[in-house]
């Protein structure tokens, strides 16, 4: 039998819940509701869900904090967070993907619209990801373990900058745009915008530390990983 994808929406307006439950019960998947953030926990502890369409706006804790939560969790890590926001300031929509969310969607939406995005996330999941290890300079990646080390100690990297980094290490000093990166990545980037690419290449930034140099931003094109930079910058002690 096929895996029905289960869709858990915490969302308080049960209008709103009800709504996106139906479109999602006829387009082959499980809707599981949760009207806050401690009934979703308690959903997430007994099965974990394929998706999490998480509203900003809960009457317990901001989705934001949920967001972060469950994108530190060990168990819910890899599972994609789509934000659905009344909110469509630039700002707010950062914040919500520097918690971690995968991609936001701004109410109103349309229920076509948001079972594209669904389907996006969903896509995404699996994207064609090299996993053999690759060094450069003092960086080093493995990808079967999905364990980075600069100047051979381990750092903290989120799923989505491994995924990144994993790409652009094993495409190094070549310039890629951010359509390309979005293309490669994320591998379906028809509703995430460009500016996702600079968020994540920040976060990839701090999470490399004195690495971070090598991810290079080139002036009206994109992003370049290289091994040509001024080593001695990066391993001399401050
Ligand atoms: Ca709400």
């Amino acid at each position: 039998m096929r895996h029905l994808p289960k869709v858990l929406i915490v969302e308080d307006e049960s209008s709103i819940a009800e709504l996106i439950s139906v479109n999602l019960r006829h387009n082959g998947m499980t809707p599981i509701w949760a009207e806050d953030g401690e009934s979703a926990q308690r959903e997430i502890d007994a099965v974990l869900p394929d998706v999490i369409l998480l509203d900003w706006m809960l009457p317990d804790q901001s989705g934001v904090i949920w967001a972060r939560k469950w994108r530190n969790d060990a168990r819910t890590k890899s599972v994609p967070i789509l934000m659905l926001t009344a909110k469509s300031a630039e700002n707010d929509k950062v914040t919500g993907l520097d918690a971690g969310a995968d991609d936001y969607i701004t109410k109103p939406f349309s229920t076509q619209e948001l079972l594209a995005r669904i389907r996006a996330v969903l896509r995404r999941r699996t994207p064609e990801q090299a996993t053999d290890s690759v060094t450069i300079g003092c960086l080093h990646l493995d990808g079967a373990t999905h364990r980075v080390t600069v100047l051979d100690a381990p750092i903290k990297i989120g799923p989505t900058e491994f995924k990144l980094l994993n790409f652009l290490m094993h495409h190094s000093e070549r310039v890629h745009t951010r359509s390309q990166l979005l293309d490669k990545v994320w591998g379906d980037h028809v509703f995430i915008e460009e500016r996702t690419v600079d968020v994540h290449v920040k976060r990839l930034r701090e999470a490399l530390g004195v690495a971070g140099m090598m991810v290079e931003t080139v002036r009206g094109t994109g992003y370049r990983l290289t091994g040509q930079v001024q080593l001695e910058a990066i391993t001399q002690p401050r």
